[in-house]
């Protein structure tokens, strides 16, 4: 690992100021992901500011009647909380399919969003990859590609996003808060949040250097049945093949989101309208124009099989 300075911030404003006075430094809090990064010296921040005791770590209602959560909260404190196990269910269910429960103990709603792919070979620092090198070329195309994207992809890139939180949050139509370092706030829809790989996979998100994430707002409730389906290689702690985020109305209407199959999280609004002509025709539309590899292409009919899963689901429940 290589050397850095540390410092422990005491509110969000010296937080923000210190990232944007000091170049290459980074915000740590759980540190589940950028430890391990540091480690394999493919992040390697020369200053790391400690956000872990700025007071972002409430869940709060808003005055539109949704739901204020703090960067900071825990990913098992945020999926135990009253209000969304009951009015954000398929967010609760989300995060306790994420990860472990050591991990979900120490991960935070603004790490959560912004962890990095898994995709071996970002982390084998002897491969080529443009994530984690630009213009180094990319390994996956012709190595192993069974878990990445099939949707969303590009030349230079065919990486998936790892996280379950994210999926449900897209879903729900979530906005993400941050500062910048001269106090400037700003609100972001997830749906432009996180970008998809075009020539730079290696900008992975819209946030300015030093820009901190404060804290995701959700709308008002989305009645109906909320249901989270993920499926993996095991039934814990291993990221998902193809997971599916749905909310069905009791007058028919859908919304569907998507993990493990697109470089951030998937949603997209004909699939929604393809409710009514089932599992299939939802899944022909949020994959159009998807471009799987040999090793990955089973993800399309997987991905039909867990959206009959949840129809049949919903049926049960409603
Ligand atoms: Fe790197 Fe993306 Fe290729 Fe993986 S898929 S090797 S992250 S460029």
């Amino acid at each position: 690992m290589k050397r850095f300075t540390y410092n422990r911030a005491t509110s969000v404003e010296e937080a923000a100021r210190t990232a944007a006075s000091v170049q290459g430094a980074r915000f740590i809090a759980g540190g589940t992901n950028l430890l391990d990064l540091m480690k394999l010296q493919i992040e390697t921040p020369i200053h790391l500011i400690d956000v872990n005791h700025i007071g972002l770590d409430k869940v709060e209602t808003t005055e539109e009647g949704g739901l204020r959560i703090g960067a900071l909260v825990r990913n098992t404190d945020l999926a135990a909380n009253d209000v969304v196990r009951r009015d954000y269910a398929v967010l609760s269910r989300a995060l306790l399919a994420g990860a472990s429960a050591q991990l979900r103990n120490k991960a935070t709603t603004a790490g959560n969003l912004l962890q990095r792919t898994r995709c071996p070979y970002f982390y084998d620092t002897r491969m080529p990859c443009n994530k984690r090198k630009p213009g180094s070329g990319c390994a996956a195309m012709k190595g192993v590609s069974r878990g990445l994207a099939i949707v969303g992809t590009s030349d230079a890139c065919i990486a998936q996003h790892p996280s379950d939180m994210a999926v449900a949050m897209r879903l729900l139509d979530a906005n993400v808060e941050t500062v910048t370092g001269d106090g400037a706030r700003r609100s972001i829809p997830i749906a432009d949040f996180h970008r998809l790989p075009g020539d730079t996979p290696h900008v992975e998100h819209g946030l300015a250097p030093g820009e901190l994430v404060t804290a995701v707002t959700l709308p008002p409730p989305i009645a109906g049945t909320h249901i989270y389906r993920k499926v993996r290689d095991r039934a814990s702690y291993a990221f998902a093949l193809v997971a599916v985020a749905a909310i069905f109305g009791k007058d028919g209407s859908a919304r569907f989101a998507f993990g493990g199959i697109a470089p951030k999280p998937w949603r997209v609004d004909a699939a929604d309208a393809a409710v009514t002509s089932g599992p299939k025709a939802v899944a022909d539309a949020a994959l159009a124009n998807a471009r799987p590899t040999d090793q990955n292409a089973f993800k399309q009919k997987l991905t039909v099989r867990t959206l009959a899963s949840i129809f049949r689901q919903k049926e049960a429940r409603i």
